[in-house]
């Protein structure tokens, strides 16, 4: 029997559920939380809107972590990262994700599928917090090493991985966030934006 449009809704509203918690669960095993990122949207909106709340930034964030695309973006990110952070790229790329190299530039290319989504207000957003880099987005470095796939060592070592001066396998090092930096600048930038067409609109409840 086919399925009623009711059932085929509610069966796509919990597949959105779960991949956005799951987007949230990326975030938090890397160090940041929604807070974290409400707070830097919150410093961002509450010149221009004096009676902004930290909550209405909270459900700002949460609402942009709910879109697909950012989600898609996450999981890409913070996996190319990760994978980074063990060594497990293929050069050219393992040297220009784990250096953050600044010619690089896929990380911010990706981030922007995130901007895109609340117009033009997000662009300049994220360029401002990606030169400045508050919060969440400056600590986005120094936390642990996180290397699920080297659990079996003997396996990680017989990948074709070719370490480099810049690109050596990191487990004892640092943690990458190459693309997380940006991720991070791109959901607050797009949770701003959000905030500010909602207040123009008159349908932001702080
Ligand atoms: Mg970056």
């Amino acid at each position: 029997m086919a399925l009623q449009p009711e059932e085929i809704a509610r069966r796509a509203e919990s597949e959105q559920n779960r991949l956005s918690q799951l987007a949230r669960e990326y975030l938090e095993k890397r160090g940041v939380t929604v807070v974290e990122i409400a707070a830097i949207v919150y410093d961002l909106q509450k010149p221009y809107i004096p009676e902004l709340t930290l909550e209405a930034c909270i459900e700002s964030v949460y609402r942009v972590l709910d879109k697909r695309e950012v989600q898609n973006a996450i999981f890409t990110g913070v996996t190319l990262d990760r994978l980074a952070e063990c060594g497990l790229l293929e050069e050219p790329l393992q040297t220009f994700v784990f250096s953050d190299d600044g010619l690089y530039g896929i990380d911010e290319v990706l981030a922007l599928s995130i901007v895109n989504i609340y117009g033009s207000i997000g662009f300049t957003n994220f360029g401002y917090l990606d030169k400045v880099k508050p919060g969440a987005i400056g600590l986005a470095n120094g936390g642990a090493p996180d290397c699920p796939w080297t659990a079996s060592k003997n396996d990680a070592s017989e990948r074709t991985v070719r370490p480099t001066k810049e690109g050596r396998p990191s487990r004892d090092k640092k943690q990458v966030n190459t693309f997380l930096d940006d991720i991070i600048s791109a959901i607050a930038a797009a949770a701003a934006a959000r905030i500010a067409h909602q207040s123009r609109d008159g349908k932001l409840s702080c």
